[in-house]
């Protein structure tokens, strides 16, 4: 079998294209030759391969024999290889070594193989590893760069035993986690408002300069500064003063920020704005980030920071972004990269057959913010999204389109599940959500109803879960006022009568730093109305520090929320700044996520968790006591990838010159799909960062790169299992089989 996989990849040097064959010709730099030699000299067996082949093809098929005679010893390792077995159990049971032998076979049967590197804006990759050392070896040529040796020293002492790994102690984990401190630190409490006066106070000087102004917002004529000050602290509590002041230039925000950012910085900010990129930062967000660092808190604000503070990436590929998430794509009356059939242009996005995203033509196209890494993007090149909250009020067409829209849901054979999001759900206003609860509502009457006259096994899915898709609660947690509750407590208990079971608000946290006394406060007040509150992290590369997730976790735990997914950074080099490497993700999910692993027997009792969502904080703290964990595990680490949805299950296949990793992806198999994905088959993406360039990233953030050892050896990865409170509830009749609104072409 494996012999049967090797041979069509076996290609002589001199047989590929000439562009290849002139990159073959590149000398390598004196770096790289001494990289080479240490690789050669810690490797004998290698060094003796590459010198004794006379061509590449003898060189691959040498390493080919001596790695496989190793996997050979890990039977299962071989299984897993060969494809013969797989799922998490296996995957946890390889050892390290098989980790090494499994990348470097993957890379001989990849040899060869080339690709659309979007990174590059379309240049080819190719991944031939062992070529390229043959050539280093034999001409020194192949113009493989450091980082791809350094790659290859770790991945050969890995193979030989040399590097083992360690993982680390709870008591590590701790000491990790203590770096970061919540919001909710009382000395983090105090620091942010030292940062709110200072807001207010330049806010203040230049109203009175006449230099911004507010039909709403306004001081009286005779108000002395105390006066004024203590008006502005009361207009801080109000969400439309955040909407309103929100900073739009560079100059700006460096002044909010105390002009504490520094020149260079600056020069990307004002280039971001020649080139489009909107700004639009809130008073709340920016004082989440401090000007005066504080001993107990050295870099714990750089993930809020790196969401707000655009890079020289995406300022210099801003303009050529390629869409990542080709299925949002959208035409009517013709199938998405999903294979899913959908009604109108820009309104409902789909990839899975029991959900679809709502976007209403509201002003929930609009966010709080604009996070730095977000794939909207890819939208605002065109300028149509710009933060300019009047044009997007509804138009009278919506309510029209609203119908048309909740017909779509309706008359669906698996939907069940509708997620509103945006932009951002809860930026839509009251009565827009009010509107559109009320739609759903009927909607799901509607389903229910149309159930009764369909046979057993014939009937369609009812709608069982609404999710709200928001960042509000961390960019402007003010806005979950008493009436927004209201509306949502009781959208809910009219909605459970339709047979909805599920009420959850998917919010977005990203660092310990942004859960703060008033985002608990709108927590408190979701988890009232009986909405269950879960979090999608993204494992930015600050954000990816150790202990930084784990502290996330245990934070978010300690306010009633619970973690939902930890999402790879998508995107191609504009994302490069803020991009964790895939394997850090696995390092982080073996590593770090790991302690907080709730046990099976604690199962119903998670369970319970969202049927009795007014009890969240408490329920939580009595599960993490009764257990002894740090914080509740319930997410999973996923790349969201075009076309298949969400996956960890990945093999390191190749690697290009410059140490940049190709992973191949699977679809996560404990899910339901769209059949698309046995045409799709496996996505391949390379990577914007080398380990090697990512470790550098971590090293120029303060960190001890040695903590981060093991990261070179994380080259495969499986999808954890879902946790049951993510499930659906059990109908108590049989959905049809037969899946509506989908054209496999
Ligand atoms: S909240 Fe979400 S949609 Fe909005 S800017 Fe951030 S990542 Fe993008």
């Amino acid at each position: 079998m494996l012999e049967a996989k090797s041979e069509p990849l076996r290609r002589r040097y001199d047989n590929v294209s000439p562009e290849i064959q002139e990159l073959d010709r590149v000398g390598i730099s004196a770096q790289s030759h001494k990289l080479l030699n240490q690789l050669l000299k810690e490797n004998l067996k290698l060094d003796e391969i590459m010198t004794n082949s006379d061509n590449e093809v003898e060189a691959l098929v040498g390493v080919e024999n001596w790695v496989l005679g190793i996997l050979k010893e890990s039977p299962q390792a071989l299984e897993f290889y060969n494809n013969e077995k797989g799922g998490r159990k296996t995957f946890e049971s390889l050892i390290w070594r098989d980790y090494a032998s499994i990348r470097l076979l993957d890379y001989i049967q990849n040899a060869g193989r080339e690709f659309e590197d979007l990174n590059l804006r379309g240049e080819i990759a190719v991944t031939n590893p062992i070529k390229m050392i043959w050539l280093a070896v034999r001409y020194g040529t192949g113009g493989a760069k450091p980082y791809f040796f350094e790659d290859m020293i770790q991945l050969f002492r890995q193979l030989s035993g040399k590097s083992q790994i360690r993982l680390p102690s709870k008591n590590q984990l701790e000491w990790w986690m203590d770096r970061w401190p919540s919001g909710l630190d009382p000395r983090m409490v105090l620091l942010r408002e030292e940062n709110r006066e200072r807001i207010l106070n330049i806010i203040i000087d230049r109203m009175d300069r006449g230099e911004l102004s507010s039909n709403r917002f306004k001081f009286d004529g005779d108000m002395s500064r105390e006066q004024k000050f203590e008006r502005a602290l009361e207009w801080w509590d109000d969400h439309h003063f955040h909407l309103g002041f929100a900073v739009r230039t560079p100059d700006l925000l460096n002044e909010m920020l105390g002009n504490s950012l520094d020149p260079d910085t600056m020069k990307i900010l004002y280039s971001a704005e020649k080139a489009g990129i909107p700004f639009f930062i809130n008073p709340y967000n920016l004082s989440l980030v401090q000007v005066r660092v504080p001993y107990f808190a050295v870099g714990a604000d750089q993930a809020i920071r790196d969401y707000m503070i655009y890079s020289k990436n995406l300022v210099e590929e801003f303009g050529n972004l390629v869409a990542w998430e080709k299925e949002d794509q959208v035409e009517p009356g013709k199938p998405n990269a999903a294979g899913w059939l959908l009604p109108t242009h820009n309104n409902i996005h789909r990839r899975y057959p029991e959900v679809a995203i709502l976007i209403p033509d509201t002003v929930g196209r609009a966010c709080g913010g604009l996070c730095a890494s977000c794939q909207r993007m890819y939208d605002f090149q065109s300028g149509h999204l710009n933060f300019d909250l009047e044009k997007l009020k509804p138009k009278e067409t919506w309510a029209e389109k609203l119908e048309q829209l909740m017909a779509y849901y309706e008359n669906d054979s698996q939907l069940r599940d509708i997620l509103i999001t945006g932009g951002d759900a809860l930026m839509s206003s009251d009565s827009s959500l009010e509107k559109i609860f009320d739609a759903i509502y009927r909607m799901a009457v509607r389903k229910k109803e149309a159930n009764k006259s369909r046979g057993e096994g014939e009937k369609f899915a009812e709608l069982l879960r609404v999710r709200l898709g928001t960042r509000i609660p961390v960019y402007i947690p003010q806005r979950i006022t008493d009436d927004l509750i209201r509306i949502l407590a009781e959208f809910k208990s009219k909605a459970s009568e339709a047979g909805v079971q599920q009420f959850v608000v998917q919010t977005h946290f990203v660092s310990p730093m942004e859960v703060t006394l008033e985002s608990q406060e709108a927590v408190r007040k979701l988890i009232l109305a009986g909405w269950k509150v879960t979090n999608q992290d993204v494992l930015t590369a600050s954000g990816s520090r150790r202990g930084h997730t784990a502290k996330l976790r245990q934070a978010l735990n300690e306010i009633g929320v619970l973690s939902y997914y930890t999402f790879s950074v998508k995107g191609y080099m504009e994302n490069q700044n803020n991009f964790a490497t895939n394997a850090r993700a696995v390092q982080e999910q073996m590593e770090e996520k790991m302690f907080g692993i709730v046990p099976e027997k604690f199962y119903s009792q998670l369970r319970r968790f969202p049927i009795e969502a007014e009890k969240m904080v408490g329920n939580i703290q009595e599960l993490l006591k009764e257990a002894d964990l740090p914080f509740l595990s319930t997410d999973r680490n996923v790349l969201n990838l075009p076309g298949v949805g969400k996956s960890l299950t990945f093999r390191v296949i190749g690697i290009t010159r410059y140490g940049r990793r190709i992973l191949e992806f699977d679809h996560d198999a404990t899910r339901f799909h769209s059949p698309i994905i046995n045409t799709i088959g496996k996505v391949v993406i390379i990577e914007s960062k080398s380990i090697s360039e990512f470790l550098q990233h971590l090293e120029g953030m303060g960190e001890d790169v040695s903590e981060y050892e093991s990261i070179w050896g994380y080259s495969l990865g499986e999808t954890e299992p879902r946790m049951p409170i993510y499930e659906y509830p059990d109908y108590d009749f049989q959905v049809t089989d037969e899946i509506t609104n989908l054209v496999l072409d």
